[in-house]
């Protein structure tokens, strides 16, 4: 069992009035709080520890570099990657796509050079990404793709917000060079069927980049067993600090790939003619990291490890479905995203009333949620609205927040109409 209580007594922000209201706080798919150990975990750093990493002989500098890779470590643990290596330290999830985008372009483009207006080239640079997609997971594949007339396969969905896995068949036929999808798209909830669908994309030999933004907070991830090539993730989504997140790449795959960024760390010898590079991970580690949020994120990853993930899990299951039959007893009510398997998180619209609108009033009550397109414009173009309200749920959530929440709803929306 969860003690919520205690649990909430270490995010201190959640205990504070807004407008004279207690905070309920349900933005949680845009960013968690965070727990007292996690601040205090950074900041001990910043008064105890500070320093450059991997470049000093001297004590202080030995210790920080210790710390870092012993980080790295309990990242690699938490999401059972084999090694160490194969995690690497980025920005986030935006970055670490950023980087797969263009390595893989620089690889795609290394391996089949054939000049630009060779049709040849044109079915060379091919990505599939899924029709759910957060901008961070189109965007960098679409600009990539295009810089040399490639193409941008985009599996549909259907009005549920499930993705047609016939359509995804069809479309790894057509030869793509990567595909890239999301774990739980952050607008619907969808928990999308991603072992199936790696495997599906292996029998293919195309290799499979997870986004898990939206999963690695909610759900235990086991990168071996899922078999996916990537699985990308940021830090400040799971409790951790805002600035860190990781990539996770099986060796073989991020052996074969070029560097992102050059400068310091990631060189193994340099002259004016040549450079070399270093070894996994350093090689995709440019110039000094955030080691104290490294550091930041190692400790919300033992703070959610010291919790019953199972009881975790079944809380956030049961706020979801609260908040789901809440609001269903609201007229005009219009869900975003019904798919099964879905979690985390409900969007929604209530017909003739802006999102917007809504969410600004419900603001007034005390009540956190995002409203707008959650940079995933095609998927409103898709359900023809301009946007939703989404609550989204985390550990620290109670079932009295969520009852909350939906009187506001109710109320707002008889103000409205
Ligand atoms: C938040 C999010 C991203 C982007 O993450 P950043 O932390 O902003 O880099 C990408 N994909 C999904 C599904 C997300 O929810």
């Amino acid at each position: 069992m969860l003690n919520i209580n205690d649990i909430r007594k270490q995010f201190h922000v959640l205990d504070q009035q807004v407008y004279g209201k207690p905070l309920v706080y349900l933005d949680n798919a845009a960013t968690t709080q965070k727990p007292l150990c996690v601040i205090e975990r950074e900041r001990d750093y910043y008064l105890h520890e500070n320093c450059n990493i991997h470049r000093g002989v001297h004590y202080l500098s030995q210790k920080a570099t210790e710390a870092y890779e012993h980080a790295r470590q309990t990242v690699a643990n938490f999401i059972h990657a084999k090694e160490a290596k194969e995690i690497i330290f980025t920005r986030g999830t935006t970055e670490s796509l950023n980087l797969l985008a263009t390595a893989f372009e620089h690889l795609i483009s290394l391996d089949c050079f054939v000049p630009r207006n060779d049709a040849k080239r044109q079915t060379e640079m091919k990505v599939l990404v899924t029709a759910i997609e957060h901008h961070s997971n189109l965007v960098p594949w679409q600009q990539m793709v295009q810089r040399h007339q490639g193409q941008l396969l985009v599996v549909p969905m259907d009005d549920k917000g499930v993705l047609d896995i016939e359509q995804y068949e069809k479309m790894l036929k057509e030869g793509p060079k990567v595909v890239s999808i999301a774990h739980i798209s952050n607008v619907l909830g969808t928990i999308n069927p991603i072992k199936q669908m790696i495997a599906m994309a292996h029998q293919y030999d195309i290799p499979v980049v997870i986004d898990g933004a939206q999963s690695i907070a909610h759900h235990p991830i086991d990168v071996q067993d899922l078999d996916c090539d990537f699985f990308v993730f940021s830090g400040h989504k799971m409790y951790a600090p805002m600035g860190i997140g990781g990539l996770y790449g099986k060796a073989e795959w991020l052996e074969k790939l070029p560097p992102y960024q050059f400068g310091g760390e990631m060189v193994d010898t340099v002259s004016f003619e040549k450079t070399t590079f270093n070894v996994l991970p350093y090689k995709f580690e440019a110039g000094t990291p955030n080691v104290g949020a490294a550091l930041g994120l190692e400790t919300a990853i033992q703070f959610l490890q010291n919790l019953d993930r199972k009881a975790v899990e079944e809380h956030e299951t049961q706020l979801l479905q609260s908040a789901i039959q809440q609001l269903s007893e609201i007229d005009d009510i219009r869900f975003i995203g019904e798919a099964e398997q879905r979690s985390g998180l409900v969007s929604f619209i209530i017909d003739g009333i802006h999102p917007y609108d809504l969410g600004t009033i419900i603001d007034k009550m005390g009540v956190a949620v995002r409203t707008g397109h959650h940079c995933a414009e095609p998927v409103m173009t898709h359900f023809d609205i301009p946007g939703t309200v989404r609550a989204s749920f985390a550990l620290y959530n109670t079932l009295e927040e969520v009852e909350i929440f939906t009187k506001a709803v109710k109320k707002a929306a008889m103000m409205l109409r």
